[in-house]
């Protein structure tokens, strides 16, 4: 998907009708970068619905500020939890938070009479957070439900993931943020956004830059390598060809090959847990 305005604004629209067909909304963030993988026009969107944040891809994230974003959350009053979908844990406690953000909403039905409604959810996120996999995970041997309400386009069905609980089984895509170009970095590294819209050697570059002075240890531990934290990173990166043998005929640096290492390397979680984004410190 290419984001033009254009398919924003439409994007934007067709996310507006999505949300009316729900009472919860659960977005999922990816853990190595909370705040980049954020979409600041959601909480316009959705009004006065509840919301509840899952934090994914935790098992890749480092773990310290992991907690930390975690706080963060909680301090600005938002529900969130952290979910590993590549194991399935924390979805128990991500469907208990579901239904305890949904209960002012059961609460109101239930003065109003209205009785065997259940709570519809739906997943929403930037491209590549792991949406699908949650989906697939909740959705499992569960039943579906035919889709026979109005706004839901045909094919997407609801399907009864606990007692009272249907989730919309196609998620909620959101765009991600590209006016910041930190921002763009931490969603091209991480492969949230595709990869001919961005340069791969400036990005590998900065994350390099970036690990070698927030995870040095990671990089020289698992390169083989040392260097200062004020080395240039071109120097780095030709300590890794030669590590790694990345290297051409006649024994020349084969600089793309290294490009392609790295990345692979930090998208498999093979180099290390890293979280990209920093908890701030004062909320
Ligand atoms: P979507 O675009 O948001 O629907 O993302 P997908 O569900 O297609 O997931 C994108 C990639 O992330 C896939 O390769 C998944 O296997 C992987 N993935 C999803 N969740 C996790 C997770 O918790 N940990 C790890 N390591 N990988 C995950």
């Amino acid at each position: 998907i290419q984001w033009f305005p254009g398919h924003m604004t439409k994007a934007k629209r067709m996310m507006e009708q999505q949300l009316k067909l729900v009472d919860v909304v659960v977005e999922m963030l990816d853990a190595r970068i909370p705040r980049s993988s954020s979409n600041p026009m959601l909480i316009q969107m959705l009004g006065d619905k509840p919301k509840v944040v899952a934090l994914n891809k935790i098992d890749m994230a480092d773990p310290e500020k992991t907690e930390k974003w975690l706080q963060t959350f909680k301090n600005s009053g938002l529900p969130v939890c952290k979910v590993d979908c590549s194991t399935g844990k924390g979805v128990k406690q991500m469907v208990a938070a579901i239904q305890q953000v949904a209960r002012p909403v059961t609460d109101k039905w239930l003065r109003k009479g209205v009785r065997n409604r259940s709570i519809r959810v739906m997943i929403v996120g930037v491209p590549n957070v792991g949406k699908s996999t949650l989906i697939n995970r909740l959705v499992g041997k569960n039943k579906v439900v035919a889709a026979d309400r109005p706004g839901v386009t045909r094919g997407q069905q609801w399907v009864t993931i606990a007692k009272g609980l249907e989730l919309l089984d196609t998620p909620g895509v959101l765009w991600p943020k590209f006016e910041d170009p930190e921002v763009g970095f931490c969603l091209a590294v991480t492969g949230a956004i595709k990869e001919d819209v961005y340069d791969r050697e400036t990005a590998v570059e900065l994350l390099l830059e970036r690990l070698m002075h927030i995870y040095p240890e990671d990089l020289r531990v698992k390169y083989a390598i040392d260097f200062s934290e004020a080395e240039p990173v071109r120097e780095v990166m030709a300590k890794i060809a030669v590590a790694r043998g990345c290297l051409k005929a006649g024994g020349v640096l084969d600089i793309d090959k290294v490009i392609q290492l790295v990345l692979r390397d930090f998208r498999t979680g093979r180099l290390g847990r890293f979280t990209l984004d920093e908890p701030s410190e004062n909320n």
